[in-house]
């Protein structure tokens, strides 16, 4: 356990899947780390909590490719370190309009890295999934083998297991009200808790999630369009006899489905007979007031369950929910960057991973460990998730889509 006044090489500031990834890759290159939590370690009041995540390397933002495929040898990497599994393989399948720019771009994205991937009209995607799926005629569905689940609760204890194993101070309860620059000889940072401890960082990393636009604000007076939206996850029932047909392992897939909303799916893992399907997006909320629901509207996404999914699911109403947090931007791209300003490089952040960053927990991981320890990174074009896009545009990275 840490005393206050302790000395770090780096301090990571927020144990979700960013913090405790990033604390992981450092205790590994033999850093001396301290992970600092404000809540109990894996609670459920921010975004990493839960049952499953989709891994899904279909993009039309080009960048994320490498991304994701890093990610799935890291996750695998951590899993063989840690000796149980928190990866769950599947196929994928994102459905929407033919000139729906999103899909349009995924197949370009698809072309450009030559994924192996099947373009589906209405007929074909009946056939493959044995009418499981069905889309309007105007839809196209484009299929990849670059699917999957991952059991979210379950990889953040992961990557604090291992960080421990490999030195890392683990210290939950501890919210960070300040860093500060140390005025003197020494350098580095100093870390203060609202429990009035302090601890020394030569380095530290900010990964506090929706708390990222008050901490950081607070920090170096910098405002960063990040707005925590609250979101639901819905499970629905399967209608009995057809349970087994969505089972994760067999060959249904994780999906996307692009109409009026964007709207997502998982196969049967957590809850036999359930399937997870929900919709991308949520309603602003205060991150330390949180209304807790409803909140959203249910029609559309009831809507979607009834005829994406060809009557097979009881679309008469979610059967469990479970709340979360996205800590959304503009632009829904990342922001991965030094605070700069009078810490320069000393302080780097994780943030505003929208609604689609679990899946890149290890990466991001790998190269906030890189860019705190040596100011720089690779396989990643960190123009796409720099604060100054903002200063350049308030709407952040142009898209068409
Ligand atoms: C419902 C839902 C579904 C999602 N589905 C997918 C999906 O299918 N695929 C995918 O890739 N991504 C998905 N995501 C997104 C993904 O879960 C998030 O991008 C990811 O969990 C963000 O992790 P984080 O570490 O940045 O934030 P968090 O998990 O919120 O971690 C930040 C941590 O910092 C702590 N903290 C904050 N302030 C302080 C402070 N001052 N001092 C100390 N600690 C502090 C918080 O308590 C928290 O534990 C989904 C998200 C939600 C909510």
């Amino acid at each position: 356990m840490a005393l206050s006044g302790e000395e770090f090489d780096v301090i990571v500031v927020g144990a979700g899947i960013m913090g405790s990834s990033t604390a992981y890759q450092l205790a590994k290159r033999g850093q001396k780390t301290l992970l600092l939590e404000q809540f109990d370690f894996l609670h459920h009041r921010g975004s990493s909590h839960g049952e499953s995540r989709i891994i899904r390397a279909t993009y039309p933002e080009d960048y994320y490719f490498p991304m994701v495929i890093e990610s799935y040898k890291l996750w695998e990497e951590a899993e063989s370190q840690i000796g149980y599994k928190v990866y769950f393989k599947a196929e994928h399948l994102d459905m929407g309009d033919s000139h729906n720019k999103y899909i349009r771009g995924i197949i370009q994205t698809c072309h450009k890295y030559s994924v192996s991937h099947q373009i589906l009209n209405r007929r074909q995607v009946a056939e493959k999934f044995s009418g499981r799926f069905d889309i309007p005629e105007n839809w196209i569905a484009v299929f990849t083998e670059y699917g999957g689940v991952i059991k979210p609760t379950k990889a953040v204890s992961m990557f604090q297991a291992l960080a421990f194993q490999r030195g890392a101070v683990l210290r939950d309860c501890m919210e960070v009200k300040d860093i500060k620059k140390d005025d003197g000889v020494k350098g580095g940072v100093w870390v203060h808790t609202s429990n009035g401890e302090k601890f020394w960082g030569k380095k530290c990393v900010v990964t506090v999630g929706a708390w990222t636009r008050k901490l950081i604000k607070k920090v170096n007076g910098v405002e960063l369009p990040i707005q925590p939206l609250e979101t639901m996850v819905c499970y629905w029932r399967i209608k009995e006899g057809n349970e087994g047909k969505y089972a994760i392992g067999g060959d249904f897939p994780t999906f996307t489905c692009h109409g009026e909303l964007f709207i997502y799916g998982t196969p049967s893992l957590e809850y036999p007979g359930l399937i997870k399907v929900a919709v991308h997006g949520g309603y602003p909320c205060d991150e330390d007031k949180r209304s807790w629901g409803p909140g959203m509207g249910l029609g559309s996404l009831k809507e979607t369950v009834e005829e994406r999914l060809s009557g097979m699911v009881d679309s008469g109403a979610p059967v469990a929910t479970q709340l979360c947090m996205y800590s959304m931007t503009p632009d829904e791209d990342f922001v991965i960057d030094f605070l700069g300003g009078e810490f320069g490089k000393d302080v780097v952040m994780g943030g505003g991973f929208s609604g689609h960053g679990f899946k890149m927990g290890p990466v991001v991981g790998r190269i906030l460990a890189d860019l705190v320890l040596t100011g720089e990174t690779k396989g990643v074009e960190l123009k796409h998730f720099r604060i100054q896009r903002f200063e350049e545009n308030p709407q952040g990275n142009v898209k068409d889509f």
